[in-house]
């Protein structure tokens, strides 16, 4: 699963975003609420994109399967 906003994308590879813990913990670490945990899969809120704060700690939580690409980097991965 892929959303892209205006200056960030966020990719979430299909295996990681049907699992409702890892759902559950992105929607927790993310400070601008760009995750949601919903019916037990991760969902990107599209809306809240471009207020990624490049913080990686969803990276950090969520290692592999979840990507954040700077698209005012031509699409380079954080
Ligand atoms: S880098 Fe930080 S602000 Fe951006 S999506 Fe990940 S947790 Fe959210």
């Amino acid at each position: 699963m892929r959303k892209d906003g205006i200056f960030i994308a966020v990719e979430v590879d299909d295996g990681v975003a049907a699992d409702g813990a890892i759902a559950a913990k992105l929607a927790e670490v993310c400070p601008v609420d760009i995750f949601a945990a919903a019916a037990g899969a991760v969902e990107i809120v599209e809306k809240n994109l471009d207020e990624c704060v490049l913080c990686r700690l969803c990276l950090d939580a969520v290692p592999d399967g979840v990507r954040v690409l700077k698209l005012y980097e031509d699409g380079a991965a954080l």
